[in-house]
């Protein structure tokens, strides 16, 4: 599943034109105008943002391109803003999904004739991600304006996007090449997937007038007519999906719950003050929605989010498997949230230094070989590195080959979690509250109490737990398989050799450049032990991990450590996925598909089991184990768009191993469940 770049070049009067599709990106004549005229006025765009009660409205695209759409729609939300400040719009939603996208020279060519859009384009160059197949948001206009750009072919994507019982969107621009030089795109699958994301009364536009497409439209439901073209084109078409057209869902329903909407005037309680919890209140906060985020101790990421110094990069695998996918999607998503707090000058320490991978052992050098071998990742995301260029990337002694991450590198989860809230606080006012260790949740009314260890309550709307290895101790993760992992970091003092080291080494361990004369060297892994205490042979144990795994450097035997470091402690789950999403009451879901095993969990006819009992407005985002540098962002993200009814940045096959009652179903589908 690898992303080829489009195939393009510029005629005579500078339109890009697609080599293999024989097709321009857009016309000759005046591309703007035509995009003006057929998706915009033709979806009654932008009138119907004013009108618009939902607080976001979702466009979809097929065949992002040039990207000329986008930013013509950019430009008509900007120009509607001036022309109505005291006027709330919608937040914008642009999904958009390609096969063939532009490299990023020939996308700067492209849009360099638009000189109008130059700080649009400008933001778009900087946020436009390499081709890892899948789904990569960026923001615009201080998150007024999200794209969704999807990478893959229409066919595979449009799969991918999870709706709720709403509906998604509100306004399709059907472009792609002409149905007669594309007809691969303009399928049966399209049209289908078209009426399953639509929102009653959304609309479509498109600049083809082909009988097949018409007629194809009117059979998934939309009520098609035929309009006048752009310029010498004789039609368009045009449409709107009536209300209570039924929808086909092909989610599985285990995994499907009600959506919330609306959350302006909830009372929102986060508890647990680390990356999960952080993060959650800054993607509300982006939201424009205020969380109040509740920590054991009067300061935030006091446990496993507590260090001074972690590794930033992604855990790949030699196949695009779920974890894997969620790995590397999550990395580039936090880089470029990272990235974005740094040019708001917010500070964290952090170094892009990269990480390093040394193939330690043959089996190592044999898997890392397979994983680039398979060409499963773009080469700007992970390169295979000789040993010459792995020394003078470490700086130090280094005869391995390995993998480098250029874009990784070290930052400090807690400065990362204090920069978060402080941004929460200053878009939105979100809160901190410390010394509220939960010990009861309960149901009261419509509103959840929480009562905490020092006897006083807290009543909320609705109720995240990014609780991490706290979990535990709440019963409403008793149905869980929640495992706690212990870990040791040491803090070792830096030597004249080690303080040559420039980038961070992954191998068994790790080690980061230093920071304040020391350099992060960790980490142990002790199943089932809850402790945090420092102990000093777990010291050895790490210093030992090193010598063994890096033998072959000159330097391992300087490593020495002065009973510097931390403990903590992480909470995981048997398959190692995060949990992210409603949690649920076992009871009822046992009792709801306690017969999937003989017919519902593979079949198609799923639906007739009906969504997920959940329990009303309280989700997760827990279980990160050590990786929340690299997942927390993106799993917040995607929390916050499920619970708002939002486009959601993941697949929905992700979104089902994510969903925090699938050993349940898991269980159900064998009829193991007790
Ligand atoms: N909307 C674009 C713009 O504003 O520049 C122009 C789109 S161009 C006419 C058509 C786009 O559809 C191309 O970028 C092409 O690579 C893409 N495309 C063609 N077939 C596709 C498919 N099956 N899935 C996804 N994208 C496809």
């Amino acid at each position: 599943m690898t992303i080829s770049s489009a195939n393009i070049q510029f005629n005579e009067q500078g339109t890009p034109v697609a080599v293999d599709f024989d097709d321009v990106y857009f016309s000759n004549v005046d591309g703007l105008a035509e995009t003006n005229y057929v998706f915009l006025k033709n979806n009654g765009l932008p009138e119907r943002w004013l009108n618009c009660e939902s607080p976001q409205f979702v466009i979809a695209e097929t065949g992002f391109g040039t990207g000329l759409n986008f930013l013509a729609t950019v430009a008509a939300y900007r120009h509607l803003k001036k022309a109505h400040p005291n006027h709330t719009l919608p937040q914008l939603y642009y999904i958009s999904t390609e096969k063939y996208p532009l490299t990023k020279k020939s996308l700067e060519e492209a849009l360099a004739r638009w000189s109008d859009f130059s700080d649009i384009s400008l933001q778009l160059l900087q946020q436009y991600p390499s081709f890892l197949p899948g789904c990569h948001r960026m923001s615009f206009d201080d998150d007024a304006i999200v794209l969704d750009l999807w990478l893959g072919d229409v066919h595979d994507t449009l799969p991918q996007l999870s709706v709720n019982q709403h509906g998604l969107v509100n306004a399709w621009f059907l472009d792609g090449f002409a149905p007669s030089k594309n007809p691969q795109m303009w399928s049966d699958t399209l049209f289908e997937n078209m009426a399953r994301l639509t929102a009653p009364f959304g609309t479509f536009a498109t600049f083809t007038a082909a009988g097949f497409v018409k007629r194809g439209l009117a059979a998934v439901g939309f009520n098609v007519e035929k309009r006048k073209g752009f310029g010498r084109k004789r039609d368009m078409l045009a449409g709107t999906m009536p209300e209570g057209q039924s929808r086909k869902n092909i989610e599985k329903a285990f995994y499907r719950h009600a959506a919330n909407g609306n959350l302006q005037q909830a009372n929102i309680a986060i508890v647990g003050a680390g990356l999960a919890g952080a993060n959650v209140a800054y993607a509300l906060a982006r939201k424009g929605l205020a969380s109040t985020v509740f920590g054991k101790q009067n300061e935030v990421a006091d446990a496993a989010s507590g260090n001074t110094q972690g590794g930033f990069y992604p855990q790949l695998g030699t196949t695009f498997s779920i974890a894997s996918a969620l790995q590397a999607h999550g990395f580039v998503y936090a880089k470029r949230l990272y990235q974005q707090l740094l040019q708001q000058h917010a500070h964290f320490p952090h170094q892009w230094c990269g990480v390093l991978l040394p193939a330690y052992t043959e089996d190592v050098r044999e898997k890392y070989s397979k994983l680039i071998g398979n060409h499963t990742w773009p080469i700007d995301l992970v390169r295979r590195v000789a040993p010459p260029e792995a020394q003078d990337i470490a700086g130090i002694d280094m005869p391995y080959c390995g993998l480098f991450i250029e874009q990784g590198g070290w930052l400090s989860p807690k400065g990362l979690v204090s920069v978060l809230m402080s941004e929460a606080k200053r878009k939105v006012g979100t809160a901190f509250s410390g010394n509220a260790t939960l010990v009861n949740l309960a149901r009261d009314g419509q509103q959840w109490k929480l009562q905490w260890q020092h006897g006083e309550e807290t009543r909320a709307d609705i109720v995240i737990l990014a609780t991490g290895a706290e979990s535990l101790n709440l019963p409403v993760f008793s149905e869980l398989p929640l495992g706690i992992t212990r870990g040791q970091v040491e803090f070792i003092p830096t030597s004249e050799t080690l303080s040559g080291l420039n980038t961070v080494l992954c191998h068994k361990g790790y080690m980061t450049p230093k920071y304040d004369e020391r350099h992060a060297l960790g980490s142990t892994y002790f199943k089932g032990d809850p402790h945090c205490q420092y102990r000093y042979e777990e010291q050895q144990h790490n210093i030992a991990t090193h010598q063994t795994a890096m033998a072959k450097c000159d330097w391992v035997d300087a490593l020495k450590g002065d009973a510097t470091g931390r403990a903590a402690t992480r909470c995981n789950v048997p398959d190692h996925i995060p949990l992210m999403g409603s949690l649920f009451d076992a009871e009822e879901q046992r009792n709801q598909y306690q017969t999937i095993h003989k017919t519902g969990f593979k079949s198609h006819n799923h639906s007739r089991f009906g969504m997920a009992k959940s329990l009303e407005n309280l989700y997760t985002l827990t279980a990160l184990g050590s990786r929340g540098l690299t997942t927390a962002p993106l799993l917040a993200e995607a929390l916050v768009s499920q619970i708002t009814a939002s486009p959601i940045p993941l697949p929905v096959n992700v979104l089902n191993a994510l969903s925090p009652n699938r050993f349940l179903i898991r269980a159900l589908s064998k009829n193991e469940a007790q």
